[in-house]
């Protein structure tokens, strides 16, 4: 049972709350120069949050590991001059302290910091009796309880204005992305704590500044609540993420480019023929449970045949035949490679888990 988050609406967290909420802002703050000159770059995409990392979490050492705590007012004299709340990446109570007496207004918590309780913990006591937003990056792994455990942490310390960053998943190996997007997973938190605000931060999924644009309309087209995107005036010679930033006025292009759909209306025929196929869907995803019992029902018989002949459960040979088929048939029918991978391994998982249980019989 999901615990119940007492949370207050983003219009109480004292920023502009546009729709979509922007923060943006360098990866790292590095002179007082730079994050100045990109705030002043930002104003016409009428952001909500200037961002700026201080202390930078880097995966090897002997990398730029940020300013350290002078770049805190640098950063705040930035929010000011352009009259905007500004927010940077926490990671222990010490960065919390620091951050608090400098007046940064919002924090958040890095992915490689969601990941461990004990460092969450530690931000939410340090931060007890302060109700300032945080906001909470996904854990670098795909693991949505650690992700609402941090929400959990935060509010029973006594935080109200919580929201998430969904920055992507680590993956070991070649993709198109930094950071594996799987949607799924923000949108299951979406349903399992639907008061908590998502921002989509296209910087660290897709580490490349061509594709900001596409995955940021996505996440809109997919009703996110904001975006972070990272913003530097000289993106190339920047000290860090230098692939994936874009100057100021690439961000108030996209700023412009970005179309917003409406998530409901009151248009009676678009409503009409979306419910027939909202019914249709639903008559769909009643057959496919009904056809999959009764593939999980023939695997037991094949179990019991196995057993009273004493073979293995798995017979390699037979699966990677099976696995070639059904992917020539989805491609066929038009279904992804990737789709019928997931698909046909979570099939063959679950026949093996309902063989497993005859055996064990
Ligand atoms: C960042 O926002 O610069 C950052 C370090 O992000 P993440 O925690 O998502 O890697
Ligand atoms: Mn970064």
């Amino acid at each position: 049972m999901d615990l119940e988050l007492k949370l207050s609406p983003v219009q109480d967290w004292g920023i502009k709350n546009e729709r979509p909420i922007l923060i943006a802002g360098p990866c790292s703050v590095e002179t007082p120069e730079q994050v100045m000159e990109t705030a002043k770059g930002l104003v016409d995409t009428n952001l909500d949050v200037l961002r700026g990392g201080i202390w930078k979490p880097r995966t090897r050492p002997n990398s730029f590991e940020g300013v350290g705590s002078v770049g805190l007012k640098w950063l705040k004299d930035a929010g000011r001059a352009i009259n905007v709340p500004v927010t940077t990446e926490v990671a222990n109570s010490k960065h919390v302290y620091e951050a608090l007496r400098a007046q940064i207004d919002i924090l958040w918590i890095g992915a490689r910091t969601t990941v461990n309780p004990f460092a969450v913990q530690e931000i939410a006591d340090a931060l007890r009796g302060v109700d300032i937003p945080v906001l909470v990056k996904n854990p670098v792994n795909p693991d949505l309880s650690l992700w609402m455990g941090a929400f959990e942490r935060l509010n029973a310390a006594g935080l109200t204005k919580i929201g998430a960053i969904h920055r992507g998943f680590s993956t070991y190996g070649q993709s198109k992305y930094r950071n594996e997007p799987q949607w799924e997973i923000p949108i299951e938190l979406k349903r399992r704590m639907p008061n908590i605000p998502i921002i989509v931060d296209p910087s660290h999924i897709t580490g490349k500044r061509e594709m900001i644009e596409p995955i940021s309309q996505r996440a809109l087209d997919m009703d996110f609540n904001g975006l972070m995107i990272e913003t530097h005036v000289t993106p190339d010679k920047a000290l860090s993420d230098a692939r994936q930033q874009i100057t100021p006025a690439r961000m108030t292009e996209i700023k412009q480019n970005l179309k917003l759909r409406d998530a409901s209306t009151t248009d009676h025929l678009f409503l009409d023929q979306l419910e027939t196929l909202r019914q249709d869907i639903d008559g769909v995803d009643k057959e496919i449970i009904e056809v999959l019992a009764r593939r999980m029902g023939i695997a037991r018989k094949i179990g019991e045949c196995k057993k009273a002949n004493n073979i293995t459960i798995v017979q390699k040979q037979r699966w990677n035949d099976i696995f070639e088929d059904r992917m020539n048939r989805g491609k066929d029918q038009g279904l992804t490679g990737e789709f019928m991978v997931e698909l046909y391994n979570s099939i063959h998982k679950e026949s093996i888990r309902q063989q497993s249980n005859i055996m064990n019989d």
